[in-house]
């Protein structure tokens, strides 16, 4: 279970529980655990009882092992979502475990917490049986820590609260069958780097997949319910920041907002990434990126798996801007393809004094580079741009058109 944060956002039509089973009376099984009129009192107890037996139990760390490696075991599939090798997931199942216990009694916090995880896991195919197992293992993992002191009370405790869990898992799973998912983030760095223009970087509270190359959803708290789409301009991370770049189109739009009004510490919301711009694992054809402006971003993206992969195929990216300021990310751009086995960054700049790069239109340099009619072609940037790009590299060059791969202009 990836880690969750304290004051993860409130999922507002879930249910809020307000009870569990008393340790000491029947456990907790019914459909409906908010009815019970002690429900406060009961989880509070559930959390003493679970924090004593974690104190037997041993350092966190260990105890997380341990469950990781029970759910290895008995079921791989769900550190499946995990990010990372078995130390980041051992640190996951610790915070998660950490988490749970600690807001407990604050039923809220833990519905909302587990209903939005509940959403994802079903996004990723973990149903409520493996929910149960991972319940199973957790009782196991805890009885081994504990050994000889292991007692009846921890026994019916672990396995009340698991009871709550699966059924706030299950109610997220539900929302999640008539509502896309959405995932809460956390803007954790937000840089201006021109006056229109800011690189931000947003932490999803729980694990976000994505695709290089490919482009999420947001949505910021001054637009509730309008979805704008922004490329991902990063591989996926172990700690889970996504980076996104954003040129504010006005100043009262969702790029205005994102541009101007956000800081560090603001959320945002995502839903499921998508997109057909990643690289074709079976190619070996050389790789021509062409972008305009902010459309370097998911080629900062592939070229980012192609270093990490150390894939040998060729790749060149034109990055078409303006003015000569407007190569905002050009040293990461040029560092990044300095570690990839064959990548060159081509910038190429339409008016004004172009420094040390070609000046003119985007094609003419590209044309002007090589000869380009075998390779894989993906476009980003302006749909004008996009369109007029894709109209030359088909008639004036002779590239495929089957080859040449872009996201809609609109979504
Ligand atoms: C697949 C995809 C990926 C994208 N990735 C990025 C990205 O990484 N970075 C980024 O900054 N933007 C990106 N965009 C564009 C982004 O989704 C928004 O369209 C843009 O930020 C404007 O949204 P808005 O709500 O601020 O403005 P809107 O309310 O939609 O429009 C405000 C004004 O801006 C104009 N406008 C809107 N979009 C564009 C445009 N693309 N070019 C020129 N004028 C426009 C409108 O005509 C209008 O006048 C992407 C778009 C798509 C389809």
């Amino acid at each position: 279970m990836p880690g969750l944060p304290p004051g993860l956002p409130g999922i507002g039509h879930l249910p809020v529980p307000g009870a569990g089973h008393h340790p000491g009376l029947p456990p907790v099984g019914g459909d409906h655990p908010g009815e019970h009129p002690d429900g406060d009192v009961v989880l509070r107890e559930l959390k003493a009882v679970l924090l004593r037996c974690l104190a037997e139990a041993g350092p966190p760390d260990e105890v997380a092992a341990r469950l990781r490696d029970v759910l290895a075991q008995a079921q791989p599939a769900l550190l499946v979502p995990l990010a990372g090798g078995p130390e980041s997931q051992r640190d996951q199942l610790r915070a998660a475990l950490g988490w749970l216990v600690a807001n407990l009694d604050d039923p809220r916090a833990v519905a909302a917490g587990c209903g939005q995880l509940g959403g994802v896991l079903r996004e990723w195919g973990v149903g409520p049986q493996q929910a149960q197992l991972a319940g199973a293992a957790l009782a196991e993992a805890l009885r081994s820590a504990v050994g000889a002191g292991w007692t009846r009370e921890y026994d019916t405790a672990v396995r009340s609260t698991w009871r709550l869990v699966q059924h706030w898992l299950a109610d997220g799973a539900a929302a999640a069958g008539y509502e896309p998912a959405v995932w809460s983030a956390r803007v954790v760095q937000h840089e201006r780097r021109a006056d229109d223009l800011a690189v931000l970087r947003v932490r999803p509270y729980l694990p976000y997949r994505f695709l290089p190359g490919q482009y999420t959803r947001i949505e910021v708290a001054g637009h509730p319910q309008v979805w704008r789409p922004y490329s991902l301009a990063g591989a996926p991370r172990l700690d889970n920041v996504l980076e996104l770049h954003v040129r504010a189109k006005a100043a009262t739009t969702v790029s205005g907002a994102l541009v101007y009004g956000t800081r560090v510490g603001d959320r945002v919301r995502l839903r499921p990434a998508a997109g057909e711009m990643v690289l074709d694992a079976d190619s070996s054809r050389a790789l021509l990126m062409i972008a305009g402006d902010t459309g370097v971003a998911p080629f900062k993206a592939l070229l980012t798996e192609l270093a990490v992969t150390g894939d040998p195929r060729p790749a060149t990216l034109f990055w078409g801007v303006r003015t000569l300021a407007d190569l905002y990310d050009v040293a990461e751009l040029d560092a990044i393809a300095r570690s990839c086995r064959r990548a060159t960054v081509v910038p190429v700049v339409s008016d004004g004094d172009p420094g040390p790069y070609p000046s003119g239109l985007v094609t003419d340099a590209v044309a002007a580079y090589g000869e380009w009619s075998g390779a894989d072609v993906r476009l980003a940037g302006p749909p004008v741009m996009v369109a007029a790009t894709r109209a030359i590299l088909e008639s004036l060059l002779g590239i495929d058109p089957a080859r040449i791969r872009h996201d809609p202009a609109a979504l």
